[in-house]
């Protein structure tokens, strides 16, 4: 089993904070418009505490964390 996370954002929610650069600047990238770009839309595994950290951080709860499961080998 394989798990992979991937991480998104809901521009509808999202006020351009940026809190989410500032905790987990690997994976989210303040645009100049003022809006989060998703870099690493599946980020290595060494990364996902971070991008949980900037879940948590995101006052607007627009930080998507999706955890996906894949059958396959060990
Ligand atoms: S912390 Fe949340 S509201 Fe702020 S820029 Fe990031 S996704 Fe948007």
């Amino acid at each position: 089993m394989t798990r992979r996370l991937r991480v998104s954002v809901d521009y509808e929610r999202c006020t351009g904070v940026g809190a989410c650069e500032q905790v987990c600047p690997e994976v989210f990238f303040m645009r100049d418009d003022g809006l989060p770009e998703v870099l690493e839309p599946e980020p290595h595994e060494t990364l996902w505490a971070a991008v949980e950290r900037a879940e948590d951080a995101c006052p607007d709860e627009a930080v998507i964390l999706e955890w996906v499961d894949e059958e396959g080998p060990a």
